[in-house]
């Protein structure tokens, strides 16, 4: 199985969709953690979340997902850059024991940022209150956005996948009535596939078996990948938060400041030298 992520269109309706369908990312995303189970494939969704979400930027950038809640997960996220890198990680949630949605991420709320590589960054926030990731989705574009948009997401142990349906801008020559019928029959269409059809089918096997009556238009498959774009440099400087003094005591007692990355565990070491660098003054 790829790990992709497909568009297509429904001709003649304002309908996009996209697929997506992760397996190596998603394994290579879990190979540095020992998580739960549920709490893996719920990674796993907001892996394939986020790729979705990311055929939705028009700009070079990243999007995130990131949930805090009270439940068993205090903190789950993922990213998507337009290149089509994705990672993500849970954080304290090692002793979580159940399989719902609603306990390992109970009161909790999402932030979704947009960050550009040029220009400002977008941050909306929805409250986790859906049954599944989803729903919570769902609501999301509902309260940011003028856009319809439906979303399904399936995880097992090896593989993760989703799909998502929005309602393109109105173009002149559909009228309200049949663009609300295009978009009831797409997503009356779409309900009736099952969680492991989307696990198991292709994209081309899945299309077929909702909009096999449709014209479907396909476009170039973007391959995705698990790639952390961590750096020397950017750990460095998210050290700044510590402070000189306390971070310096570290190099007195230890001989140096150490740090692996959550995402991917690669391993820095700071020297004074690189610390007191990191708080000088600028030139000018
Ligand atoms: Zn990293």
């Amino acid at each position: 199985m790829n790990d992709q992520l497909q568009r297509f269109l429904l001709d003649n309706t304002d309908i996009r969709g996209e697929l997506v369908q992760l397996n190596k990312t998603y394994k290579d995303t879990l190979a540095a953690h020992r998580y739960p189970e549920a709490v893996g494939r719920l990674l796993g969704e907001f892996l394939a979340a986020a790729a979705l979400l990311s055929a939705t930027l028009k700009f070079d950038g990243i999007i995130s997902l990131q949930a805090r809640s009270d439940g068993e997960v205090p903190l789950i996220m993922a990213e998507a850059t337009s290149e089509h890198k994705l990672r993500g990680i849970a954080r304290g949630a090692d002793l979580a024991a159940s399989d719902e949605f609603k306990d390992l991420l109970s009161s909790g709320h999402m932030t979704i940022t947009i960050e550009p590589k040029q220009g400002k960054r977008y941050q909306g926030i929805v409250s986790l209150e859906g049954d599944n990731l989803a729903q919570c989705l769902e609501s999301y574009f509902r309260q940011s956005e003028q856009l319809s948009t439906r979303i399904w997401l399936s995880s097992s142990d090896e593989q993760v996948a989703g799909m998502m349906l929005q309602q393109l801008p109105a173009t002149d020559s559909a009228k309200g009535e049949v663009r609300t019928a295009d978009w009831e029959h797409a997503t009356h269409l779409a309900n009736t596939l099952t969680s492991d059809e989307l696990l198991s089918l292709d994209f081309n096997q899945l299309l077929y078996r909702l909009y096999n009556q449709e014209q479907v238009r396909l476009f170039e498959p973007a391959e995705l990948e698990f790639s952390c774009h961590c750096s020397r440099d950017r750990t460095l400087r998210a050290l700044m938060t510590v402070g000189e003094t306390d971070l310096l005591e570290i190099i007195n007692e230890q001989g140096a400041v150490e740090t692996n990355c959550e995402f991917c565990h690669q391993h820095y070491q700071f020297t004074g030298k690189d610390i007191k660098s990191l708080f000088e003054p600028p030139l000018h």
